[in-house]
């Protein structure tokens, strides 16, 4: 079977570079009864920290409560959980009581919580998560293009490929095809209408994220805390800040890349905080915000934050397969899903493809690019620094976002891109050469993650934008071009401030 893939913009520059980093199976869906979800994603973590341990890394989630009586009902239900998941016993649940919070989260007011129920849960980077399926689909054959747009089918009844457009030359091309899978996430049902006049089925719910710096808000494992919605908001330490999400609201727009970071909602995560710490943040002090859509299916009678994370799988009236809703934790099930879906398309087109063609479900037997390396990443750091000679803190960003791949990120160049930045000049070589980059935002947002995670990133824009410029052939107005756009929607993001 031969794949192609093709990406409007910058890959994952949807929902996927916008989610809140978990790879979970979400304790708030178990209270809600969706078990199937929950065993489905929470069984998936152990697979994808196999397949990459360094974007998939495992943390204490800390869930604080003010009583006993709340500390026996929480290990109840996270035992439930840990149930579902299949949780080996190392990593079962534990109980905090007064001095081990006061140790661990000693920024934690403690009226709200006295006690804490503590259980594993994963951080990735969505970004390169999706990166590092891309690359692994490439080296066994697909062909994968960012920047191209799908506006057409082509064929007069079944949908025989689809024709595209590029974002860079304006160019239109035609891709044959013998089955098109419609993974748009947010644009689903926009891409559903090119197949005919058919009903949405989406329901768009937004959520945002702020981060502002750990020494503002100084967290050492992911805390969970109760919004006034009963919604969970997380607060979630990445290098030097401290990022936290999310929000539920309805987005009745069409979908958009860049949604809106709204006052109010900002407003909601720093009063939340307020609530279970001893810190009054404001949002001057946020560094890096951003906003993403869930794609989520509706059901009459339902608010987005009922809905459910299931993900399902329709066939159109050309034969186009569409995949809808889910998570970013389940994304192998949903290929499986959609293989599936696929597999029955070539059957029903008596295609000449023959079923011992599909492997039956996606292999977990190999790891991701990088993913080759052990799951002590410490110790992974601690070999990179001492090889190298970076520094601790560089090894293991490094390590975290490279994996076994980051000496070979470091032999493209060890300085940094600007006196005293933890960003090497490699880094912005790989994201070209390696990883797709084509402009400013995808190396800064996406394959860095410096817009989000780096409050000196002022300092970076410049001198990335000066390398970009050497590595992609830009004129000094094109350099110039790419440096506005990223600073108006960096602006964009921050007018709440
Ligand atoms: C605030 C928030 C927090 C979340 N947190 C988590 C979490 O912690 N853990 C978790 O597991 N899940 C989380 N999720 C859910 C998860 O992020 C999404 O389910 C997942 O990223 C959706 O991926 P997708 O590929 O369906 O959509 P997308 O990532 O949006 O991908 C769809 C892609 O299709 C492209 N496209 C659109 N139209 C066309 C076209 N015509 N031609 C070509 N390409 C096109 C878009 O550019 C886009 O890149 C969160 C979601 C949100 C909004």
């Amino acid at each position: 079977m031969s794949v192609a893939l093709l990406e409007a913009k910058d890959f994952s520059s949807g929902t996927s570079s916008k989610s809140s980093k978990l790879i979970h199976g979400g304790l708030r869906y178990l209270a809600m009864g969706h078990f199937r979800v929950v065993r489905h994603t929470a069984r998936e973590r152990a697979v994808v920290h196999a397949l990459a341990p360094h974007l998939c890394e495992p943390h204490w989630m800390v869930f604080p409560v003010a009583s006993r009586r709340w500390l026996a009902l929480m290990a109840v239900v996270v035992r439930v959980y840990e149930t579902l998941g299949g949780v080996k016993r190392s990593d079962r649940h534990r109980r905090w009581g007064r001095a081990e919070v006061a140790q661990n989260e000693p920024a934690l007011r403690a009226e709200k919580s006295r006690y804490a129920v503590t259980f594993r849960e994963y951080l990735t980077d969505d970004c390169r998560l999706v990166l590092a399926n891309l690359r692994d689909a490439v080296a066994s054959g697909a062909q994968v293009a960012n920047y191209l747009s799908v506006d057409g089918l082509l064929g007069e009844n079944q949908a025989e490929g689809v024709t595209a457009q590029c974002a860079l030359t304006g160019r239109s091309i035609q891709v044959k095809a013998a089955v098109v899978v419609n993974a748009t996430g947010p644009w689903v049902d926009a891409t559903r209408q090119l197949e005919a006049d058919v009903e949405p089925r989406l329901a768009l719910s937004r959520g945002i994220h702020v981060a502002v710096r750990r020494t503002d808000l100084p967290v050492n494992n992911l805390v969970t805390m109760t919004g006034s919605d009963g919604r969970p908001v997380f607060a979630l330490p990445r290098g030097p800040v401290t990022y936290l999400g999310t929000t539920d609201t309805r987005h009745l727009d069409p979908a958009t890349h860049h949604p809106s970071v709204e006052q109010i909602d900002v407003d909601f995560l720093l009063t939340t905080v307020e609530d279970y710490f001893d810190i009054s943040l404001t949002p001057k002090q946020v560094t890096g915000a951003w906003a993403g859509l869930r794609p989520l299916i509706s059901k009459p009678g339902q608010t987005t934050s009922e809905l459910s994370r299931k993900d399902e799988v329709w066939v159109g009236p050309r034969g186009v397969v569409t995949v809808a809703g889910g998570k970013l934790t389940g994304y192998l099930q949903m290929a499986d899903d959609v293989l599936e879906a696929v597999e029955t398309q070539f059957s029903a087109e008596q295609s000449l493809t023959s079923r011992a063609e599909f492997s039956g479900t996606i292999s977990v037997s190999k790891t991701l690019p990088g993913g080759d390396i052990a799951s002590d990443l410490s110790l992974a750091a601690q070999t990179l620094d001492t090889d190298h000679g970076l520094g601790l803190p560089i090894a293991e960003r490094l390590v975290r976002r490279y994996g076994s791949e980051a000496g070979a990120v470091i032999a493209l160049g060890k300085e940094p891109v600007a006196p005293g930045a933890h960003l090497l000049s490699g880094e912005i070589v790989w994201a070209v050469q390696v990883d797709g980059a084509l402009f400013l935002a995808d190396v800064l947002e996406r394959r860095t993650g410096s817009m989000w995670f780096d409050p000196e990133v002022g300092a970076l824009v410049e001198p990335v934008a000066q390398q970009l410029s050497g590595l992609l052939g830009w004129t000094a107005e094109q350099t110039s071009e790419q440096i506005a756009l990223l600073e108006r929607q960096q602006e964009t993001d921050l007018t709440f401030i």
